[in-house]
């Protein structure tokens, strides 16, 4: 064990590490939309490092069964108690790669999607925060910290506290926030038939949040400790523009809020050692990547050419994203006669339609592949030569950093983790891992591009960027090592 963290377990009279499980609606590699996955599958692993045994808790989805049924050990089953329905619930253990993993079974709440949209969502979310708390104390895992993740599990420190009747005894409760636009908001009526909490929460104090009851606000209200996936972004979250209407919450409680950034998985995401490129390199061997670049290319239909610049995105299309910017701006960035455009993404409708129109307009130069593909994501990561990212508004981000470790060179405007992430290219000295511009502004925006196509006409400015892009260490190690720290301070 680190010598710091004895002495700091020495100052809460303790000699043992805490124990932890995750909840989290997904978990990679089992189940992923997004970067809540990556952190929840991740942090397990870094944390075993350090001798601290974490668990994760997670919906059984369809998606999970299919692949991993044959793996999975049935542990016990019970009934959920959700206002006049009683629903079954099984617990089944799966171990994969080092992470133990109890999964919360229900065919009709775990059906083929991860998340089923309004109302149902709710349902959806509000049957697995009580499975949670019913399957504890039968776990034969009696944790020290229960660590929520977002909106979805943001209710389970609550209802702890509340309909549980103080069932925690000395288990706390992390609650970190991944993405504060997504909160979880419903009727009161809906909520007390559900979850059959007392209509005295129902105030701005506790879990009123614009005439809503809000999941996320009542997770800020109870959890013992907040945290969120950068230090940028737990500055910027306590502030009207970025906090969503829960920035008074935070505020108050800034004592008890902290942020950490994430990392990724630098065994997946290894140029070295990726089994899903087609020719791997490193930070010595970058020739290596224009074959991928090709492949790439070969594979989406643009033209072949190695000297082209390609630019690269990854994304679920939201508004959070930056598509406004794309949106104004594509046209003017394609009138550069070289440029290619490659975005893998699925989201909304509107840019989806955007996209797709413009692969039209740019046979042979733009590729919109709408969908989802972990497989197809790391070719992108390999072979493209930027990674567009200018997001509105970007917690922690995990993208840019696979980039970086990638020797793509992201281009981000400057918010949340971006910020914490990225170093803008500085001209006079050479330094940088990537372009950024400060204001959501598609005039902005171009600029980075035209100095990163700047960039891309010099060869050796290339070479040192990517090379110091690739030297950034965007690994879990540290992180993990942070929220040791906090969980221990909790106890
Ligand atoms: P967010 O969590 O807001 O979606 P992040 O950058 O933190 O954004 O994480 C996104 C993760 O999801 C990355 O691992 C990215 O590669 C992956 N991802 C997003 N969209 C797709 C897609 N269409 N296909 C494959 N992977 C995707």
């Amino acid at each position: 064990m680190k010598k710091e963290f004895k002495e700091l377990l020495q100052s809460k009279g303790r000699t043992e590490l805490p124990k932890v499980l995750l909840a989290s609606a997904e978990c990679a590699p089992l189940s992923k939309t997004g970067g809540l996955a990556d952190v929840v599958g991740t942090l397990p692993k870094s944390l075993a490092k350090l001798g601290i045994d974490a668990r994760v808790i997670t919906p059984y989805h369809r998606c999970i069964k299919e692949k991993y049924s044959d793996r999975t050990e049935h542990l016990f089953e019970f009934y959920v108690n959700l206002g006049w329905r009683r629903q079954y619930c099984g617990i089944e253990y799966l171990e994969l790669n080092g992470v133990k993993i109890y999964l919360v079974d229900n065919e009709f709440y775990f059906g083929d999607r991860i998340y089923k949209g309004g109302y149902e969502e709710g349902e959806q979310y509000a049957f697995f925060s009580k499975a949670v708390l019913d399957a504890l104390p039968n776990l034969g895992f009696c944790p020290d910290i229960l660590h929520c993740n977002d909106w979805h599990t943001a209710m389970i420190p609550m209802l702890a506290k509340t309909v549980y009747g103080g069932m925690q005894g000395s288990l706390r409760f992390l609650l970190t926030i991944h993405n504060i636009a997504y909160q979880g908001k419903f009727g009161f009526d809906y909520v007390q038939d559900l979850l059959g909490i007392d209509s005295k929460y129902y105030t701005p104090e506790f879990m009123e949040l614009q005439g809503c009851a809000n999941f996320l606000k009542a997770g800020c209200v109870f959890a013992d400790r907040i945290n969120t996936v950068s230090p940028n972004y737990a500055e910027e979250i306590k502030t009207a523009y970025f906090g969503e209407g829960l920035e008074g919450i935070l505020s108050a409680r800034s004592a008890e809020l902290s942020g950490i950034i994430n990392g990724i998985d630098l065994a997946v995401y290894n140029p070295h050692s990726d089994p899903l490129i087609p020719a791997r390199y490193d930070k010595g061997h970058l020739q290596r990547k224009e074959l991928c670049k090709l492949a790439l290319q070969e594979r989406i239909g643009l033209e072949k050419r190695p000297d082209a610049p390609l630019f690269v995105m990854v994304t679920r299309m939201t508004e959070q994203k930056g598509f406004d910017l794309i949106e104004r701006m594509l046209d003017e960035l394609m009138l550069y006669n070289d440029m290619q455009f490659m975005l893998l993404g699925t989201g909304d409708r509107r840019y989806e339609d955007f996209m797709r129109l413009a692969e039209k307009r740019y046979p042979g130069r733009l590729c919109a592949y709408i969908g989802y593909s972990e497989e197809l994501s790391h070719l992108v990561y390999a072979g493209g030569d930027f990674y567009l990212m200018p997001s509105r508004f970007e917690p922690c981000g995990l993208s840019q950093m696979i980039a970086m470790r990638y020797g793509t060179l992201p281009i981000v405007r400057e918010t949340g983790g971006l910020r914490d992430s990225v170093k803008p290219y500085n001209r006079y000295t050479g330094e940088g891992t990537g372009f950024s511009f400060a204001n959501f502004n598609a005039h902005e925006m171009k600029d980075a591009v035209l100095l990163a196509l700047d960039c891309y006409r010099s060869p050796e400015v290339m070479r040192s960027l990517r090379r110091q892009a690739m030297e950034a260490d965007f690994g879990f190690d540290g992180s993990a090592c942070e929220y040791a720290r906090l969980y221990i301070w909790m106890l």
